[in-house]
């Protein structure tokens, strides 16, 4: 068992995961630890800021092991679209509110407080009601379209994965249309770039492991990275890849991986966190 670790800014260290089953295991004093890697920068500590809630008995035959030296190889990066390469401009509530009516949107509000799966449920409807209420969401993204703004370090960091020849794959919930669009006006060509005519989308596995198998990568070679927990972390989870939940605003804390048995392998609050995160963790080989 090999255990990926974080060294704290106070130089405790953090386990992320396990490279097979073996369960997580408690934070290691910093005495443990070689004395180069007893400080860290306190910027460092500030991208890894998810801590396993339930710490595990660690057994000191793990010690030798646990070392920061030991990286695993990422091979791949993959990133949802909307608030993730863009900055987030749909008004989802809205969109929601629109298909729903306004009393229906609060019912199923209040059943899912993690958030509405608006795609699959209104698989469920009559063609004619799917019809209004697709038509209601491309108007939304239609929109979207319209204000699409890149998310500030989106460019520098494909920039820096470019550079380090990692692949970089993307997977949305919105149509190829808004796909294409961020590809012609931004020049930043991702691909495999899977938008929901690829069924089943997220939070299904799926595509995720359609991108692995199309560059001949394992998952647990690959990064998912988005700002949703029920749809790419639970997508990035159920696939076997490391994910990276991109919370600009402090929207999710221990609670919410909790209540959804989700838990990223990283929180980061910008993308120019995600690129000190890759380097400090992970040996990026293609
Ligand atoms: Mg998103």
């Amino acid at each position: 068992m090999i255990c990926f670790s974080l060294v704290n800014f106070n130089g405790s260290t953090w386990p992320l995961r396990t490279t097979d089953s073996s369960p997580v295991p408690s934070p290691l004093p910093p005495k443990y630890l070689p004395p180069k890697y007893r400080t860290m920068p306190s910027r460092l500590f500030k991208c890894i800021p998810f801590l396993h809630p339930k710490p595990h008995p660690f057994p000191l035959s793990h010690l030798t092991t646990m070392s920061t030296k030991t990286k695993t190889r990422l091979r791949g990066v993959v990133f949802d679209m909307d608030g993730t390469l863009t900055v987030p401009v749909i008004d989802f509530s809205s969109m929601y509110k629109a298909v729903l009516g306004e009393t229906e949107y609060r019912r199923i509000r209040q059943e899912n407080p993690s958030g509405i799966d608006i795609l699959h449920l209104i698989e469920s409807w009559s063609p004619d009601e799917q019809r209004k209420a697709n038509e209601i969401i491309l108007d939304f993204e239609r929109l979207g379209r319209e204000r699409l703004q890149i998310m500030p370090g989106a460019a520098e960091l494909c920039g820096f994965l470019d550079s380090k020849k990692i692949r970089r794959g993307l997977i949305t919930r919105n149509v190829k249309e808004a796909v294409d669009l961020y590809h012609q006006r931004f020049e930043i060509v991702f691909s495999p770039a899977l938008s929901r005519e690829f069924r089943p989308y997220k939070p299904d596995p799926a595509p995720l492991l359609h991108i692995c198998s199309t560059w001949d990568v394992q998952p647990n070679e690959v990064m998912m990275v988005g700002d949703s927990l029920k749809d790419d972390v639970a997508c990035g989870k159920r696939a076997g890849a490391f994910t990276c939940l991109l919370d600009e605003k402090g929207r999710y804390g221990s609670a919410d991986f909790t209540e959804l048995d989700l838990e990223p392998d990283f929180k980061v609050a910008s993308l120019a966190e995600v690129h000190s995160l890759l380097e400090t963790n992970f040996d990026l080989m293609p």
